[in-house]
Formats: structure tokens, sequence, C-alpha cells
């Protein structure tokens, strides 16, 4: 067996870098990679394949999965299905929803429950008036944010589970699917390029991976992480998600605060502290919606859902000044690659702090 290393860089929250591929590979497969812009970001395929013709297909197919889940989850397209709901909003009519909007209002609301209101699809005229803050260097007024939130809360929507139809109660609500469709379309176009036969694939929406069967040879695929030192953490995994959200790279700065594009809805502000959060989860799904919900929680508040879920790890990286704490959930070093694993063993359980 050839020795391989599958590198991926990982930036958080912004981009996906593939640093190196690999030798030949084993059983006739070939590594094969694509890349489109989709839902904003460049989606990348990687897939190992048994022909270039196959490969492209699949790809093909895939990204034609990705683009038709953006016509219904896309809060920018006119015509999508999720606009036209926001615009029947507070009309009293219930509108038939597709079953994936129906599956991931489900998920949604759930994870809006479990997690007190941090994580709230019904965040969009919130996310306006903060982009309006971005744009013009202003804070939203105590006024703007106060009349904004009577038009959010999850509580406002209502699902008809039986007839398949949803309504939003109050007038102008706006769903704002941003942090959980990128997970579920990676993991959709990854379930479609199985189908097809091939299980050694990857999906990266940006920061959101859904991962399959690892490269030939191979135990994970490697990911690269920010270690929040200048230095850099590995990461081997497979059949999972991997998710990062935050704002070291997206904020408004006013006199020295930063404001993240993550909105609490609880309140809301947007959010204050400059932090990331890197999680690992069965699927991409879960990784997106609790990545952006970890970050509104925070490392105090967070291990509500991680202890509940054991499958489920994670990571903050926190900007103390001129220094970055890193914390993480008990079983998150197990995912670390090679001589880290040691590490990761010797562990005790529960936030250890690691600088
Ligand atoms: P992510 O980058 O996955 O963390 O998603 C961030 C995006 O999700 C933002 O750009 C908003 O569109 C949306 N969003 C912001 N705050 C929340 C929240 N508390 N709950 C759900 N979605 C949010
Ligand atoms: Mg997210």
């Amino acid at each position: 067996m050839s020795s391989k290393s599958f590198f991926l860089s990982w930036i958080p929250g912004a981009c996906l870098i593939l640093l190196a591929s690999c030798s030949t590979p084993s059983k006739n497969l070939t590594r094969y990679e694509f890349e489109r812009p989709q839902m904003g970001v460049p989606f990348r395929i990687v897939l190992y394949a048994s022909s270039s013709k196959l490969a492209a297909e699949t790809a093909e197919s895939a990204f034609q999965i990705i683009s038709d889940l953006n016509m219904i989850f896309s809060d920018y397209e006119a015509s999508s299905e999720t606009s036209k709901l926001s615009a029947q909003s507070g009309s009293g009519k219930s509108m038939t929803a597709s079953p994936e909007m129906l599956l991931l209002l489900e998920k949604s609301l759930a994870l809006s429950k479990k997690s007190g209101g941090a994580f709230d699809l019904t965040v969009g005229p919130l996310v306006g008036v903060w982009k309006k803050a971005r744009r013009e260097k202003k804070l939203p007024s105590k006024s703007t944010i106060e009349e904004t939130l009577t038009r959010v809360g999850w509580d406002k929507i209502q699902l008809d589970r039986k007839q398949g139809a949803v309504r939003l109660v109050a007038t102008g609500m706006k769903l704002d699917f941003g942090g959980i469709a990128k997970g579920y379309a990676a993991d959709e176009a990854l379930k479609s390029i199985r189908r097809a036969g091939m299980s050694r694939a990857l999906v990266a929406a940006a920061g959101d991976i859904a991962l399959g069967e690892p490269p030939p040879g191979a135990k994970g695929w490697k990911i690269e992480l920010d270690a929040g030192n200048g230095g850099k953490t590995f990461l081997s995994l497979r059949n999972c998600g991997l998710s990062t959200s935050g704002d070291l790279f997206q904020f408004l700065e006013i006199d020295g605060k930063r404001y993240s594009h993550i909105i609490d809805p609880r309140n809301g502000q947007a959010l204050e502290q400059s932090s990331t959060a890197t999680v690992i989860a069965p699927t991409a799904t879960e990784a997106d919606s609790l990545a952006t919900t970890f970050s509104v929680l925070g490392p105090d508040h967070s291990s509500i859902l991680t202890s509940k879920h054991r499958a489920i790890e994670v990571r903050f990286l926190i900007k103390q000044g001129e220094k970055t704490a890193v914390k993480v959930s008990s079983g998150f070093m197990k995912y670390y690659h090679t001589h880290e694993q040691s590490l990761a063993r010797s562990a005790p359980g529960g936030w250890k702090i690691l600088e």
C-alpha cells in the first residue's frame, strides 16, 4: 500500500484550500475534484471514481441537487420557496411546503426549542437590520431592535405536519436558512454521490463539510484547522459533518467593539465576542446548525447540547486581547490526527483550556 496524504486546509468560516493530493490510489480509483459557486460560496466536491466520465457526471448531478435546494432555501432569490413563504407572512394563509422545506423546518424548530431560542430561522429581519448597520457603520437604535423583535420568534412559525403546510404568523417575517442550508445541501450532495456508488467522497460548502468514507488507504480525511496561535491542528474524520461558525473574519467594528453576522435572536443583538465554534456531528446539517447555535450560546452554555448528544463535539477559539483561548468538549481531541491522539486519551472530561 502506498503512503498517501490528503490535506484539507480549513480556515474557519472563510474558505477551504486543498493543500496536497495523493499518489496513485489503490483499486483503480482516481481522485477527482470539482468546484462551483453555489449558495453564495464555492462548493467543492472531492471523490474517488473509476473513470473521469463517471466522476464528472456524478459531480454534475450533485451540483444540480445543490442548485435545486438553493431554489428552495435562498432568501435572495425572489422566486424561492423561502421568499414566497416570507412574502405571505401575516396574511393568515398557509403554504404547502416541499418535503425538503418541511424537514429543515422540523430540524430547526427542534433545535430552537433545545437551545432556548439561540438558533432561530426567523432571525431574517434582524439580519437585515445588522447588514444595514455594517453598511452604514452605525449601530441600530434600541427602538429599531425592539420593533424588529416583534417579527422574530420561532413560535411564530406554525407547522401543520398532517397537511404539510406552514404559516408565518406575524407580518414582515423573513425566514433565513443561512445557518443550516449549506450543511444540508452538502449532506444531500454527498448522499447522491454515494447512491452513484462512490462512497469515498467529500462535499465542502466553505465552512460546512459533509465527509464520506476516507480516501483509499487512509483512516480519515485529514482536515487542517487554525490552532488559534498561528499554528495548525489536524483532524482525521470520516462519515460525519464538520462546520465552523464565527466572526473572526466577518464583523462590524464600532468604538473598538466587534459585531458578528451571527445574531442572538433572544435580544436582537449581534454577537460581540470574537470567537469561532467548530463542530463535529453525525451530519453536516447538524454540524452547520449547531456551530451557529454554539456561537450564540458560548462555551459556558453549550455543554447542554454536547452532553445530551454524545456524537457531537465542539471546539471554541476565543479572542482575548492579543491571545486566543481554545476550549474543547471532552471528546473533540479524539479526532486529532496522529501524535495528537495520545494527548486526547489523557485529557480529562469536560471543557479544557489548552492555552
Ligand atoms: P453560519 O455561518 O452557519 O454560522 O450562519 C450564519 C448565518 O445564519 C447568518 O449569516 C444568518 O443568515 C443566519 N443566522 C444568524 N444568526 C442566527 C441565529 N441565531 N440562528 C439561526 N440563523 C442565524
Ligand atoms: Mg451554521
